[in-house]
């Protein structure tokens, strides 16, 4: 789960992290108000999605009076900001963050994430702030500072400081940074974090060392033990049909095309895409009901899916092990005699009481396409698709 910069300050500074002044805002009228509560000259206007790239996409604007701040606002508040991270339909701006204007000396990179190949968690730093990371390994990679923490001891100051010293972070400063360095590794560690980025963190004319950017994403399945996290989740910036499904407790992802999958385990659902691109075809997402999936949970993943209104045909493949292919079959058949269909439905199931499976399936009466290997699951998906399509376009 992600969650919007002025939260994750918020999450950050009580780690000790320094933030600048700033409040949030929910109308340009509010902006103003609250930007006059807080005192200043300048301050800067931060539309909260869950993208990067504000800044170049006009989402974030320098203002010097309160006309202006309520200006930048009233541009902002309502409309969809696209960034290079949100895809072309942009995200909507809801929340305003209104921050004090910092004099910026110099900006770094810093990064926590989780690397996988030592199994650590990685701390990935850079001198030349205020560009994405991926564009700084790509040009500056030599100024990529990456170390990794033992979890059995923690971050210790020793290793925080030699990353700060690699930054040239003046004398005076260190303490701050390892101080920065520290709070950031305790949030990531303490609230089951999988990823902590400041991007900028600075040095400020005044010789202080602050996050003026922050982002922070959450392991859904820790999500549980933090309410307090849980708490701070904006549907209004996630995928619906991917709400729609987290709620029901199904793991979906949405795609672009067409073909509507219904899969158990994330290692088949990738296969099963596979073979549809395969076959010439598109999936239009990524459900996976997971082990042990009964009846009426098959039904709720096939209502998600015929929810979306991109799904001309479900392919439904089941390989059960710890599931039970009647169970499948039941769920299937539960679902199609409740909603109305007018897409074809394919189904391949293979493992534990196959049989008893294709029974249902058959003795249903209902229209649907079996197959027997995923390859033919994937073709008869796309032809079905296909002639589908084309009937409607005939009509
Ligand atoms: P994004 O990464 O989405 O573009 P940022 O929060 O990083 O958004 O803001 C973009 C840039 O705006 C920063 O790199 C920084 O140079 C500037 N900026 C952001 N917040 C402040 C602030 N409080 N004071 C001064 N400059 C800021
Ligand atoms: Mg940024």
């Amino acid at each position: 789960m992600d969650i919007h910069e002025y939260q994750a300050k918020e999450v950050l500074s009580n780690f000790g992290v320094e933030i600048p002044a700033g409040a949030l805002a929910y109308s340009p009228e509010q902006a103003a108000y609250r930007a006059r509560e807080m005192g200043g000259d300048k301050w800067i206007v931060k539309a909260q999605v869950h993208a990067g790239g504000r800044g170049k996409a006009g989402g974030v604007k320098l203002c010097e009076n309160e006309n202006e701040i309520q200006e930048a606002c009233e541009g902002m508040f309502g409309r969809k900001l696209v960034t290079h991270q949100t895809g072309p339909e942009g995200k909507g701006i809801y929340r305003i963050y209104v921050e004090a204007a910092v004099p910026i000396d110099r900006e770094i990179y810093l990064g926590f994430v989780l690397d996988r190949t030592s199994q650590r968690i990685m701390i990935v730093a850079s001198a030349e702030g205020g560009m994405e990371i991926e564009d700084i390994s790509e040009n500056r990679p030599e100024s990529i500072v990456r170390s990794t923490v033992e979890p059995a001891v923690g971050l210790q100051d020793f290793q925080a400081r030699e990353i700060a010293f690699k930054l040239s972070i003046e004398p005076g400063l260190v303490q701050s940074m390892v101080r920065t360095l520290q709070g950031c590794y305790r949030a990531f560690v303490e609230l089951d974090a999988t990823m902590v980025e400041i991007n900028p963190l600075v040095v400020t004319g005044d010789n202080r060392i602050l996050a003026l950017d922050a982002k922070m994403t959450f392991d859904d399945n820790a999500l549980f033990r933090h309410p307090q996290i849980s708490e701070l989740r904006d549907k209004s910036q996630e995928d619906p049909r991917e709400s729609r499904a987290a709620d029901r407790g199904l793991s979906y992802v949405g795609l672009d095309g067409n073909i509507g999958c219904i899969v158990n385990g994330a290692g088949l659902a990738m296969a099963t895409m596979d073979t549809i691109k395969l076959a010439g075809g598109e999936p239009a997402n990524f459900l996976d009901i997971g082990g042990g999936a009964t009846p009426e949970r098959v039904a709720k993943a096939f209502r998600l899916v015929l929810s979306d209104k991109n799904v001309q045909a479900v392919l439904v493949n089941i390989f059960a092990g710890i599931n039970r292919c009647d169970w499948v079959a039941e769920g299937v058949v539960q679902a199609l005699k409740e909603v109305q269909v007018d897409v074809p439905v394919i189904v391949r199931l293979a493992g534990t009481n196959v049989e008893e499976g294709q029974k249902i399936l058959a003795k249903s009466g209902l229209p649907i396409i079996r197959a027997t290997t995923l390859m033919e699951a994937a073709e008869r998906s796309v032809s079905a698709w296909q002639s589908d399509n084309s009937e409607n376009k005939a009509v």
